[in-house]
């Protein structure tokens, strides 16, 4: 029985035949699956299949995951997914996934798989030198941004002293538009006893860096500690970029540690203009970056990058007697010492497959592809008479639609809902002002104009349909 976890190469394949079934009929069939699927009972399916001392056969475990996990609700494989931040999971890095899972190198140490942590290593280089970075920078590849904007966040606090003995003086500026995951982080940092600056906002959503400056002065005079500042390359609500060089100037001025949140925006460097928007990232002491996002690939790949690696390595370094063997002087960085994590996935490798196998090119022409469909939306939307949010500094577009008569809100919450239940495409939406305001976010590689001038389609009907019905 013992024996059993090793299936014979015959076994073997005809568990893959049944995956690859699945997978190609997914991919052959993905323009015609649905963005979005009501579902009632929502996966509970599963819970119809307990573990159990007996095996089923992979066709029934591929059924379960069709029925239970890929039917119900978002598809993100979707080029119709045009809601919170897309990307859409290129194929190839499936295949790295698979490559990494069975040879199953340890990736965590240099000494254990110098190939694997060579390999991370240059992409967090490659990375790095998008951005400009210096190529001496540290970095880690992690699970996404949130982990991403902990390190970067943690590395800043050690970096400053910040200790029981100042953290109820010390100041974090930040914008009211600043992603979850910051406020997160700064809560398991332990600095939630620090005191938090929610920055004025131009009228794009982004840090008025003279509203910061001001800011940061009256602390000084109060005796406060400024210490962080964080800004956004790309915010998810409104996909805003702060004025990254005005803020980095101002952080080198006060000396002030600064985080770049660029979990979204971030991979926008590799077109031309995106490069322009991007500009003074560089500035930044770290940054966090997602190629599940801005890369296309699939979830549960972020990058963390620091630009004095001894910082970093000074937060997250530990040493064990039982792993003196992987000691050594000049080895690359490994990533056990720039981040929480010990024993990881060998991410890199779901990266730098397919970043070998298409190029470069492709990737940049779909992000360049991105920016002009977000343009086309914010102007196409506004014809079909919807009041607009700012121009879009990258892809995110929010709008919103205002009745003669009626609340608004419900209008909108209503027509969000009609779309979610076309399925054909999906959206979200979010709070701007107190007004409920709907999202258009492309970033999916599949997401071409034909998915863009559906969604226009959609809520023009959907949008007429309610008006006849409100009659107004
Ligand atoms: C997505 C996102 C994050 C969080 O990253 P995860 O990869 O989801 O953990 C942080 N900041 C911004 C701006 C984001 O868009």
């Amino acid at each position: 029985m013992a024996r059993k976890l090793e299936p014979s190469q015959t076994e073997r394949a005809s568990a893959r035949k049944e995956v690859i079934l699945y997978t190609e009929n997914f991919l052959n069939n993905i323009e015609k699956i649905k963005a979005f699927n009501y579902s009632h009972d929502k996966g509970q399916g599963l819970l119809k299949a307990p573990i159990s001392e007996r095996p089923i056969s992979m066709k029934k475990a591929v059924q379960l995951i069709k029925n239970n996990v890929d039917y119900p609700a978002a598809n993100p494989a979707s080029g119709g997914y045009l809601g919170y931040i897309p990307g859409g999971g290129v194929y190839y890095s499936s295949l790295g996934d698979y490559l990494a899972a069975v040879t199953n190198r340890f990736a965590g140490i240099f000494y254990t798989s110098p190939g694997a942590v060579r390999m991370e290593n240059m992409l967090i280089q490659w990375t790095a030198k998008i951005l400009g970075y210096p190529s001496n920078c540290g970095g880690n590849i992690s699970s996404g941004g949130s982990l991403a904007n902990l390190i970067g966040i943690c590395t800043a606090r050690d970096t400053k002293e910040i200790n029981s003995k100042n953290i109820d003086r010390s100041v974090i500026y930040l914008s009211p538009q600043a992603h979850h995951s910051i406020h997160k982080a700064i809560r398991m940092a332990g600095l939630g006893e620090c005191i938090i600056r929610l920055v004025e906002l131009d009228k794009g959503y982004r840090i008025d860096s003279g509203q910061l400056k001001k800011q940061i002065l009256e602390d000084k005079r109060k005796k406060l500690k400024p210490f962080l500042v964080i800004a956004s390359a790309g915010t998810t609500d409104v996909g805003a970029v702060d004025p990254l060089q005005e803020i980095g100037m101002l952080a080198k001025a006060y000396k002030l540690w600064y985080h770049v949140d660029a979990a979204y925006g971030g991979f926008f460097a590799l077109t031309k203009k995106g490069k322009a928007k991007l500009k003074g990232i560089e500035l930044s002491d770290s940054l966090s970056i997602d190629p599940h996002k801005g890369l296309f690939l699939p979830y549960g790949i972020g990058i963390v990058l620091v630009k004095d690696k001894k910082r970093m390595n000074a937060t997250h370094y530990y040493q064990a007697n039982y792993m003196q063997d992987s000691l050594s002087e000049n080895d690359e960085a490994s990533p056990c010492d720039v981040s929480p994590e010990l024993t990881k996935h060998f991410r890199g490798l779901r990266m730098w497959l397919p970043l070998q196998l298409h190029g470069k090119k492709p990737f940049r022409a779909c992000l360049e592809e991105k920016l002009l469909l977000a343009n086309y939306f914010y102007r196409e939307i506004k014809k079909l008479g919807f009041v607009t949010g700012p121009k879009p500094d990258l892809t995110v577009v929010t709008y919103r639609f205002v009745p003669k008569i009626g609340n608004a809100d419900d209008f909108n919450k209503e027509l969000l809902e009609a779309v979610k239940m076309d399925g054909r495409v999906f959206i979200s939406s979010t709070i701007l002002e107190g007004k409920f305001t709907l999202r258009f976010a492309c970033l999916s590689f599949r997401s071409h104009l034909n998915n863009v001038d559906l969604l226009l389609k959609i809520l023009k009907a959907e949008k007429q349909k309610i008006e006849r019905r409100l009659k107004v």
